[in-house]
């Protein structure tokens, strides 16, 4: 069968929800149980309902659009919410191509064996309690002390954010009781690096997604005078964070080589000009597509910074604050995005997420595969994200034509 996207209608799709949550900076601001996010799913429930889809709604806020009635459904789907002055294409390009494919479906009277659902899932930025709430609700991820415990980003609890919402801390963590037999998910998203476009390659087929550690770490040591302290007698909790991070590097280079390690926030205290930095807090990012390879990474790190903090006398402090594992796309789900491209004749190459994606999550619970179209730059969560729309085109045809063989078996 040979339907393809409209990729006009799919255009303005993405243009008027790009209206929803405009921040002043130039982007969109669209976190989760915003007054932003409550107009945008009131926009995305009338889009749902205007395509003849059954629409209804869990109790984390997932939004869901039928097509189809009973057995096991194909799911599609991503998420609108978006980071503080974000872009317009992640997450909402994968949810508004899976509306556009079960409509385009729907109008040429096509009537797959298996059910079709497309999903928007809560939150997937992680303003509230770390990412994914949506997703992980939908899968039973999630544990109520993490909702109780966890601070927004905005500095509230999420009790109080989802006050006048219609949402719970219960009915969130009743989401997953809610959730419906499933085939398969599929997610389309842009890539947020640059590998495809300076490959060359319009369409990514992700092989796996990479796994992440996210820890809170300090060096404790001594803050003395600038002026007085001999370099020998110190105890310079940034000499010892500096070695760490050149030395982690330099590891996670050589030895793991395709795994990363970031450290992306560092505070020196007490942070005055002459004081010798007596404390440093710093975060610690690593993340691998091996699940072997990001224990050793966890072990081998922790054990090097507990080294260089008894050589250089001082502590070592480090605490998790957020883990996912790594996860494969099932090969059946490769193959038949495999062939679905070629038989397109769309250039693909096979990759790696280094980003974390709700497919991360619902993998837990079902066959989970994602298509990756180039983003301009490799630039993303940012004013100026863009993407080549014929990209956008070709990456929702692949997805409309794998949605139609899940949701058709032989
Ligand atoms: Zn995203």
């Amino acid at each position: 069968m040979d339907i393809k996207v409209n990729l006009e209608r799919l255009k303005s799709d993405i243009e008027e929800l790009a209206q929803v949550g405009r921040d002043p900076r130039g982007g969109i601001s669209r976190p989760s149980f915003s007054q932003a996010d409550l107009e945008a799913r009131q926009w995305l429930k009338e889009k749902i309902c205007q395509a003849g889809l059954c629409f209804r709604q869990d109790g984390a806020g997932n939004m869901f659009g039928r097509l189809g009635e009973k057995g096991r459904a194909v799911l599609v789907g991503s998420h609108i919410d978006t980071v503080l002055n974000g872009g317009k294409f992640d997450g909402s390009a994968g949810v508004l191509a899976g509306l556009e494919c079960l409509r385009r479906i729907q109008e040429e009277g096509v009537r797959p064996a298996r059910p079709l659902e497309v999903v928007s899932f809560t939150d997937e930025e992680g303003n509230l309690v770390g990412d994914f709430l949506g997703s992980r609700a939908f899968v039973g991820l999630l544990n109520r002390e993490e909702l109780e415990q966890g601070i927004t980003s905005f500095g509230r609890p999420l009790k109080d954010i989802l006050a006048g919402t219609g949402f719970t801390l219960e009915s969130i963590l009743r989401a997953q009781e809610e959730r419906p037999e499933i085939e398969a998910f599929l997610e389309l998203h842009i890539e947020q690096g640059s590998v495809l476009e300076t490959e060359g390659f319009t369409i990514g087929i992700v092989e796996r997604i990479a796994g992440k550690n996210y820890r809170w770490c300090s060096f404790v040591g001594k803050p003395d005078h600038g002026g007085t302290t001999p370099l020998e007698l110190r105890r310079d909790a940034f000499l010892a964070t500096a070695d760490f991070a050149l030395r982690a590097t330099q590891r996670v280079a050589t030895r793991h080589y395709g795994s990363m390690i970031t450290f992306g926030k560092v505070a020196v205290h007490p942070g005055s000009f002459s004081v010798v930095p007596g404390q440093v807090d710093f975060s610690l990012d690593f993340r691998s597509a091996s699940p072997e390879t990001l224990e050793a990474l966890e072990k081998e790190l922790l054990a090097m910074a507990e080294d260089i903090a008894s050589t250089r006398g001082l502590a070592f402090y480090s605490r998790v604050v957020d883990r996912t594992e790594p996860v494969e796309v099932p090969p059946r789900l490769i193959g038949v995005l495999r062939e679905e491209c070629q038989k397109l004749g769309y250039p693909f190459l096979q990759v790696t997420s280094g980003a974390g994606h709700d497919a991360q999550m619902v993998s837990s619970v079902a066959d989970s595969g994602m298509i990756f179209i180039p983003c301009r730059d490799g630039i993303s969560h940012s004013p100026e994200e863009d993407i080549d729309w014929e990209d956008l085109e070709k990456g929702a045809n692949l997805l409309l034509r794998t949605l139609l063989r899940l949701a058709s078996p032989p």
